[in-house]
């Protein structure tokens, strides 16, 4: 899908930040982090929501969710504490349509909501 965002940034069109990389998911530094590590973690294929990654490809869905955790283990943030989360849908203001784990960490988070 070219005129997807992280697509292209899978594809090496557009620049980023790179932290991780598998067979199957990209992790980059998000491009207004929120926390002092902010890195999404996305699949290199386009599904564009965490619902329809695990209903087209569960095994997949793993795999971002253990980069997750590595990039945390990189980071330095894993023992302290980290959050994991996936914006899906328009209440939840996903704005970018490719699905990608956040993973936030090295201050203390607070509560959601
Ligand atoms: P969402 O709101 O869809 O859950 O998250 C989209 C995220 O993508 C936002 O945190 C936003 O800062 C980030 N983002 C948007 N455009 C770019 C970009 O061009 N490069 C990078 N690295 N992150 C981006
Ligand atoms: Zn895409």
């Amino acid at each position: 899908m070219s005129d997807c965002l992280f697509c292209r940034i899978v594809d090496g069109e557009i620049p980023a930040t790179v932290v991780r990389e598998s067979p199957t998911t990209l992790a980059f530094r998000d491009i207004a982090p929120q926390a002092p590590t902010h890195v999404l973690v996305v699949p290199k294929t386009h599904h564009q929501d965490v619902a329809s990654l695990l209903a087209a490809d569960p095994e997949l869905a793993i795999d971002v969710l253990r980069e997750a955790h590595a990039v945390a283990s990189d980071e330095g943030v894993a023992e302290g504490g980290y959050r994991v989360l996936f914006n899906t849908g328009d209440d939840a203001g996903q704005t970018v349509h490719h699905v990608h784990a956040h993973v936030l960490g090295g201050r203390v988070l607070g509560h959601l909501g």
